[in-house]
């Protein structure tokens, strides 16, 4: 079932270093960490309006490194939601962490408190990576902590950056590869942003790192999607969200707030093209999924014209019963 969030950003205040990449200034739009009271009256201005949904809907702890907060503000934040979750019916509390961050007590305390489900900002797989990154933590912190997520019931979110400084595409695939292999129900991806204040717009300036451009960003990430959604890994977000800041803080780098749709229609023309080649030039009625079409025909029909550079003539039409993501091929004759 998909979950809607209450989401609250703890930004900063548990790390125990400054990631190569990170300003969660601009990331969570907010420099200030929340009060419980904040916690209590979001999830009440939420019930209100949500009503029936707030059975699927979590109150949500992102944004830093909440399992190594510090551990008295940590459960001042978490007594709200509780309270919340008993109170008006969420279906519980999720929140995001570093892999370093999860020992068994504190899960037993999250599950305590309603939680559900522990995302890792895992990022990569790769040792180099995560050292040149500053991560402070390894690929089998990764591992451990991803074991002792499921281990104790929670639903494990894992999290992976595409782009960072000393990675390739076929490292990010690897990562990718590593990070389904521990059994996560959620990933989300995203893109390295170089953002003012960070090593990482240091490195730019000085040439020693070259970003993603969003072209590459984007084929990548049309790799990433089939492969976790292939293995049943639902993919919650690409990119990061349209926020202000991260708009106005940025160096360089593949932002753009449409780019989980970018990512789908590219993830959807690579499943399409090797049937079409197969096929052999022509012209063909494409059936989709009605909430596919415009992922189908990609931003500014910009997969159609692909095709038809290529010799397809496309039209891509809605029909109920093609799976979303999926597409049924028949030749039609050239009008
Ligand atoms: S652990 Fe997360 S929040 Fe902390 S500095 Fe690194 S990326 Fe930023």
């Amino acid at each position: 079932m998909k979950h809607g969030n209450v989401a609250l950003f703890v930004p900063h205040v548990g790390c125990p270093c400054r990631c190569s990449f990170c300003d969660q200034r601009a990331i969570t739009g907010g420099g200030e960490a929340p009060t419980p009271d904040q916690v209590w009256e979001a999830a009440k201005t939420a019930a209100a309006h949500l009503g029936e949904r707030t059975a699927q809907t979590e109150i949500a702890f992102f944004g830093g490194s909440f399992t190594a907060i510090p551990r008295e503000y940590m459960l001042s934040l978490l007594e709200p939601a509780k309270e919340a979750v008993e109170r008006w019916g969420f279906h519980g509390v999720r929140c995001s962490t570093r892999p370093d961050a999860v020992e068994e007590p504190v899960l037993s305390l999250l599950k305590e408190h309603h939680a559900t489900a522990v995302e890792l900002g895992a990022q990569s797989m790769d040792e180099e990576v995560l050292r040149k990154n500053r991560r402070g933590h390894t690929a089998e912190d990764t591992r451990r902590a991803a074991r002792l997520i499921k281990e104790a019931g929670l639903e494990l979110g894992l999290q992976m950056m595409t782009g960072l400084y000393g990675s390739t595409p076929e490292r990010d695939l690897e990562t990718a590869r590593q990070l389904i292999a521990l059994g996560p129900a959620t990933a989300r991806i995203y893109p390295t942003v170089v953002l003012e204040g960070t090593e990482l717009a240091r490195l730019y300036r000085e040439g020693v790192y070259r970003p993603q451009t969003l072209e590459e960003a984007v084929e990548l990430c049309g790799e990433l999607l089939p492969l976790f959604e292939g293995a049943g890994v639902r993919v919650i977000r690409v990119g990061l969200h349209a926020q202000e800041d991260v708009q106005r803080r940025q160096v360089a780098g593949p932002y753009h707030p449409a780019l989980g749709e970018l990512a789908q229609s590219r993830a959807f023309l690579k499943g399409l093209l090797p049937r079409l080649e197969r096929e052999g030039p022509g012209a063909y009625q494409v059936k989709v999924n009605p909430r596919s079409l415009s992922v189908a025909a990609g931003q500014k029909r910009a997969n159609v014209e692909f095709l038809a550079a290529r010799g397809f003539a496309v039209r891509f039409v809605p029909e109920d019963q093609v799976p979303r993501g999926g597409f049924a091929l028949s030749r039609t004759e050239i009008k």
